[in-house]
Formats: C-alpha cells, structure tokens, sequence
C-alpha cells in the first residue's frame, strides 16, 4: 500500500505545496523575524509559541518537543496519516495527478484512501442537499427549519441535507458514482447488514461536520419523524479513520478566523444553536458533535487563539442548558481543564432558552445579549455548587463552603484566590478567616491528589513512549549524540555554516561543499548533519530549498533528523541583503572560512602532536614521518590560502 508513489512526484509534492498555507490550518502564525514564522505547538502543551516554521525552506521545527521536519511529516504528525496518505493528500490539494511505480494501480485507490473518505462525504453532501431543498419527501425536514426561522440560503449555507428514508438510496447513489462498498463502511456512510449495506442516516435532516480545512469528515443526524424506529435525537458519525469525535467541532469551519482575530469561542451544545449563533453575529460559535467538551476540544481552540503569555487572556464562553445535565457539562469542563478556568464563561439564559430558541423569540439581539453577559466559569461552579445545599443552616453552610472549597483553591492564579475567597464568604455569610482555612485545606489534599496522579501517570507514560513505533524518543537520541553546546564560539560558528547549508544552499560557489570535510565540525551532531549535506549534495536538486532539506534529513542519520529541522528553521543571527533576501556574501564566505581556518588548524596541531609522538617513539617509523609530513604542508598551504582570501 505504502511508498509506491514515484519518487519524483514525492520531490514535486514537496516543492510546491506551501509550508505555511498548510500549517496555517492547524497553527496561528506571526512573524518570527525574516523568513521566519512562530506559533502555538500543534504537538505538545504550551503557552509560548516554539514552534517555527521558514516557508522559504519548507520546514518546521519546534524547540519545546524537538519536533521538526517538512510539510509531509506536518500533515502525518497532525492528522495521523501514513506517509503516502499525506503525500496523496497534498498531491490531492495541488490537483496534481500522482504516478504509482507499479503503474497499474487504479486511480481509484491511487487517490489514498482519506482522500476517498473525504470525496465520498462530498458527493453525500451534496446529494443531502439536493434532496432537502427540491424533494416531496423532504417536507417535514424542511418545516422543521423553517419552525426554526431558517430559510433555504441558510441551507445552502451550512450544507444541511435531507436522509431519505428507503434506507439504500444513498449506498446506490454513491455506488453508481464508483465508490467500494468498503469504502462507504469504512467511512460511516452505510452499515452492513444481513442483506448488504444500508443507509446509516434514514430519514432524518442531517448536518455535515467539517473538520478546519472545510472538508467534511461526518454527518450529524436528527430525529424528525415520530416512526422513526431509533429513538435517539440525534446521530453521529461514529469514529472512523477520519472522524474523531473528540477533536472535532462543528462549525469550526466557519468561525476558526473570528476565533483566531478575537481571541473568543463560544461552544454551544447544538448544530441549530451553533447556526442561530453564527446568523445573529456570533461567529466565533462552535459546537461539539455527540461528546462532552473535553481536553482534546481544548487544544484545538488554545492553538486557534493563539493563549499564550504577554496577550490578554483569550476567552472561551461555554452556553450549557440551565438543567441540570447542562451544569454537570459546565463542571466537568471546569474540572478538566483548572488552567483555563480564569478564562471560561458561561452564559445561561434564565428561562432555560438555547441560542436557537432565543434567536426565534428575541432576534438577533438576544442571541448577542447571552453572550455578553456570560458570567466567569468560576461564579458559574461556585453558585452551582452552593445551591445544591440549605444554606439557612449552619450544618448547610458548612458543607457548602467545604463543597466549593476545593473550586476556590483549583484556581492558578493564586493571586486571585483572595478575592473569590471573600466573594464565597460573602455568599455564604460565613468569616472570611474560616472560608479561608477551607480553602487551604482543601489545596493541600489537592497537591498530594496530583504528585500521586504524576506519578503513576508518569510512569504509563514512560510505557508508552518506548514501544512508540521503533522510533527514538528524545531523551535516547540526545543520549548517543550529545547537543552541541552553543556558547562555544567554535560550535556556534559551524551551527550558523549548516544552516545557511541548509537554508541557502544556493549562495555557495559550486565546490564549495566538497572542500569541507566532516572532521571540520567538532560536533558530532553536526558531524552528523553535515554527513546528510554530503550526501544530499550529489543527489539533490539545492536550487529548491525544500527539496534540499528534505533531502538532505532523509540522508542525515535517524537521531538528528530533528536537528535538521532545527537548523533549517532556526533564524540565523545576521542582517539579510535587503536586496537578495540572502545572507551577505560577506557574511558567508567569512563564516566557511572560520570553520575551515578551525578544522584545518585541528587537523595540522593533530599531525603535529604525532609527529612529535614518533620522535620519542621506541622503533622509528620514517614512512609514516614521511606522509605526515607531506600532509602537514598541504594542511599549511590550504590554511595560508584562505587566510589570503579573507585578507
Ligand atoms: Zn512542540
């Protein structure tokens, strides 16, 4: 299955697809000085942005995980797919048509097969549509929107659609269209059953849920007729190789640009609350698909707003029913996520009204209202929390304030603790002092709960990593290779030379590469990297960068395949020619020059050292005198020209 593309096609893959515009749909980027761009890690947890992008060489690295590599290893990292998927995909993206070597592979499964899933979904989309907007047996699903104060431009809008109910229609539409029937299970469409596939949707109004990019992974599905034999309100997708329920969000889409330009979400709990909200104004409105928000949620609004230290805290609005299941939501929420806690709102409406409901009785403005007036996360669980006792007795208040002791003291910013701490009181009627020493306690239960919860998490995790497909985690590969110590002015000079090697292949006179040896770098992971330079150089095309670094890592040795990345991301410590955009001639002939002038005066005080180790040596050993000799005066010559040269 894998790796039958042709190479070249992989090559031309690489060189055109933007770096950027691809990263850009998972990670919020800024400048990060010339030809460089930074943002939030897609790949682990963090509130200063190290991961870099240099869109010139089509590489990314981060300087937290020590992650890195090019635009196919991005999309196979962040969406888990295999190497030819990614590069399918991409191809896909470009409109380029891919050559397989075995060439007799139909187009069919030439196109990957996420690339499939995803075009099956289109056709289903559309052919949803079609039905909903013109079909006589589509009625009831179209007074049920229109009960709702949605028209048909709203249909057309968020791609709603009709399910017939025959229960084969779609597999047969589809069918006729090519796709396997494997692929329409595979892909959640049908199910198979005892007398073969059938619809999984049957009459019912469906939703297509788009993952960020806009390509549509699954459906969400609801009940609109009284027959229908499954009682559930709602159907989803369930997971698939492109659907993960956990990540995504409906309408994400559509509001994953206000959501980035504002630093604000609002997560609503339903696909017609997630429309009214989005038609009243509120663009920046989500809605998760069949699952309770959760961690995974999280991340993927954190990297769209960009949370990190030195901006003002990015905001997430969660809109929960005023039932009770809608505050177990909000709690857990709150629970899953206490660094964000200072950050969460939450706007209920008092009569109960979801954002739909309250678009049709109040318009526009009442939408906008909820969401105003959203109240922090904190005031939410500790007003929750308190109501669940009778508060008119001491016996009530006690446990009340030891309920939401533990609310007060999960709060990170401890310098806030204070004033929530008098606000509790305050509600309660309790002294502040005894609020305060609940609040204590209670924050000393919670840190031993955690070192206990790291320290067997911790150890699952270890687990983890080391069956982790053969590859070396970090800590092994800095293991056998260690990091080159960069206040060494000498390790720091070659560090700058292998970059600008990697970044700007171009600026070097042919032959420039051939005159350095890899015993010119004292670091032997730049040794390393270097090795991957050589060789890349007689096989690899330098005049597009991006093929070069790909090049030039897949050349490299496996433990400082990161390392390239770092190195072709990293900016380099000098002032560009605001002409060329390239490093200054000046800039680099005296850097190869430096780390020549080094290496060459390694190699001569080396020659010179065993020179002087066989004059005292017990048997003479002339010849040897003899080739070092010849070699100290070549090393002299090769050191007295380029000296020359920098003159
Ligand atoms: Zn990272």
């Amino acid at each position: 299955m894998a790796g039958l593309i042709n190479s070249e096609d992989i090559a031309a893959v690489k060189a055109r697809s933007s770096i950027e515009d691809v990263v850009r749909e998972h990670v919020t980027l800024r400048s990060a000085g010339p030809g460089s761009l930074k943002g939030l890690c897609p790949f682990h947890d963090e509130k200063t942005p190290s991961f870099n992008i240099r869109p010139a060489v089509g590489a990314w690295h981060c300087f937290g995980c020590q992650e890195g590599g090019d635009v196919i290893s991005f999309i196979q990292k962040v969406d888990h797919l295999t190497f030819s998927e990614a590069v399918e995909r991409l191809a896909s993206k470009l409109g380029m048509e891919l050559r397989y070597e075995d060439g007799a592979r139909p187009r069919e499964e030439g196109l990957g097969r996420r690339s499939r899933l995803i075009e099956a979904h289109r056709v289903a989309e559309e052919y949803y549509t079609e039905l909903l907007l013109s079909s006589q047996a589509a009625r009831t699903a179209r007074d049920f929107l229109r009960a709702r104060d949605f028209n048909s431009e709203h249909v057309k809008q968020f791609g709603i659609g009709f399910a017939p109910r025959g229960g084969e229609d779609l597999v047969r539409h589809l069918r006729a269209k090519g796709f396997s029937d494997d692929e329409l299970v595979t892909g959640g469409i049908a199910g198979r059953g005892s007398r073969g596939l059938y619809d999984r949707f049957r009459g019912r109004l469906v939703w297509p849920i788009r993952e960020i990019t806009g390509d549509t992974v699954g459906f969400g599905a609801r009940r609109i007729f009284d027959d229908d034999r499954i009682e559930a309100k709602y159907l989803n997708t369930s997971e698939t190789p492109i659907y993960k329920k956990s990540t995504v969000l409906y309408g994400l889409d559509l509001a994953k640009k206000k959501i980035s330009q504002g630093r604000q979400a609002v997560v609503v709990e339903g696909y017609t609350d997630v429309m009214a909200c989005h038609l009243a104004g509120v663009e920046t409105a989500v809605a998760t698909c069949g699952t309770a928000f959760g961690a995974d949620h999280i991340k993927t609004l954190r990297r769209l707003m960009r949370d990190e230290a030195g901006l003002a805290p990015a905001k997430v609005i969660f809109t929960f029913d005023g039932d009770a299941a809608g505050q177990k939501a909000a709690m857990r929420a709150f629970a899953d996520d206490e660094k964000w806690t200072s950050q969460s709102f939450v706007a209920v409406e008092k009569s109960g009204k979801d954002p739909c409901e309250l678009r049709q009785a109040g318009g526009d403005p009442a939408v906008q209202a909820l969401i105003e007036d959203a109240v922090p996360m904190f005031e939410f669980a500790v007003r929750t929390t308190i109501k669940r006792f009778d508060v008119a007795t001491a016996e009530g208040r006690i446990q009340a304030v030891r309920a939401v002791a533990p609310i007060v003291a999960s709060i990170r910013d401890q310098s806030l603790r204070p004033e929530y701490t008098r606000e509790v009181s305050g509600m309660l009627g309790l002294d502040v002092e005894q609020v305060a020493t609940e609040v204590s306690r209670a924050g000393k239960i919670k840190v031993e709960e955690d070192a206990r919860a790291d320290r067997n998490g911790g150890d699952a995790r270890s687990g983890r990593d080391g069956r982790d497909d053969g590859e070396p985690s970090a800590a092994e590969t800095a293991g056998v290779m260690p990091i080159p110590d960069r206040r060494d002015p000498v390790v720091h000079a070659e560090r700058q030379l292998l970059q600008v090697l990697l970044q700007f292949p171009t600026v070097f006179k042919p032959g420039a590469i051939d005159l350095l040896t890899p015993d010119a770098f004292s670091a032997p992971a730049h040794r390393a990297v270097f090795d991957g330079i050589r060789i890349a150089h007689h096989t690899g095309d330098k005049a597009n960068a991006r093929v070069w670094t790909s090049a030039v890592t897949e050349a490299a040795p496996a433990p400082v395949a990161g390392f390239v990345s770092e190195l072709a991301v990293d900016t380099l410590p000098t002032r560009m020619d605001p002409n060329t955009g390239l490093p200054t001639s000046r800039y680099v002939d005296e850097l190869f020059a430096r780390v020549r002038t080094i290496a060459l005066t390694r190699r001569i005080a080396d020659a010179m050292s065993e020179m002087r180790r066989l004059d005292h040596a017990e048997t003479p050993a002339p010849e040897r005198t003899r080739e070092l000799g010849m070699q100290l005066q070549t090393l002299q010559r090769e050191l007295a020209t380029i000296k020359a040269g920098m003159g």
